[in-house]
């Protein structure tokens, strides 16, 4: 499969932050991965963007802030093998920190059914050794945090075929409770995702005024009953769009308030309009 069959969307980039979809050339990889493959709907979207490629585009990001001292930020993290690296630019105290996404750590690719485009993203969903590495790097703390990178792409977008279809995971809405559910299997805590999803995100984008329950900070909060579960409907959520690589998945976490800046977020919210300004 050519590098030409899967046109890459534009991504902005901001400052020093890498998006590392644009790492080593996958092409000569995608080839031969893909022409081996028996199933090209599930398995040509890793395979032409091997985990080695990004490892590598993360190696050489690690080598520049060694040079430079820069501060830097590593986005959407899929591999174990990238987590490695990290792992050992963090032992010698380069400024690097890193996130992955609730899709990589919640789904994998061989539970994809075919030319599902709801899970088309880059980097790709990669297998289960890969999400296990994952979740070591975020209980070790080589991880920083878990950012939803949700894609709110339009059913238009998300048509046709994994080689065509826009690329992104949609998630905003049950992306924390996915993350939650694969941490308590994994005997973590909401604490712990607390961490990862809400303080040291504020955290590292300089939010000093929330990520922690305390007076004076601001009251971003939701009420949650952990154990409690629910099943994702996709056509359910409050996205515009019913598409949710999450859809028909039993979660925990079912949310009983809401609250932006103290206020709650649905009082005086008129019905399909859940837009609020505190
Ligand atoms: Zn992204």
């Amino acid at each position: 499969m050519a590098k030409t069959d899967y046109p890459t969307q534009s991504t902005s980039h901001i400052g020093r932050i890498r998006h590392r979809r644009n790492g080593a050339k996958p092409a000569k990889w995608a080839t031969n991965a893909a022409t081996k493959s028996p199933t090209v709907a599930n398995t040509v979207e890793p395979a032409s963007r091997p985990a080695e490629c990004e490892a590598n585009a993360v190696r050489k990001i690690v080598r520049l802030v060694a040079r430079t001292g820069c501060r830097t930020h590593i986005l959407h993290v899929s591999s174990g093998l990238s987590v490695d690296v990290l792992r050992r630019a963090k032992a010698e105290g380069l400024p690097v920190s890193a996130e992955t996404c609730p899709h990589y750590l919640t789904l994998d690719c061989d539970h994809i059914p075919d030319n599902a485009t709801a899970f088309k993203c880059c980097p790709p969903i990669r297998d289960l050794h890969e999400q296990d590495a994952l979740w070591a790097g975020l209980a070790d703390g080589t991880l920083d945090g878990v950012v939803t990178d949700h894609s709110p792409a339009s059913a238009d977008m998300k048509a046709g075929t994994l080689a065509t279809a826009w690329g992104g995971v949609s998630s905003l809405q049950v992306g924390f409770r996915a993350v939650l559910t694969g941490a308590m299997r994994r005997g973590l805590s909401l604490t712990d995702v607390v961490r990862w999803m809400s303080c040291n995100t504020a955290r590292l984008v300089g939010l000093d005024d929330r990520g922690d329950i305390t007076p004076v900070l601001r009251a971003d909060l939701a009420i949650i009953r952990p154990y409690e579960r629910f099943v994702v409907d996709a056509t359910a959520l409050e996205s515009r769009n019913p598409i949710c690589a999450c859809d028909g998945m039993t979660l925990n976490g079912v949310v009983t308030r809401t609250f932006v800046a103290g206020r709650d977020a649905l009082s005086g919210v008129r019905e399909g309009n859940l837009i609020v300004r505190p």
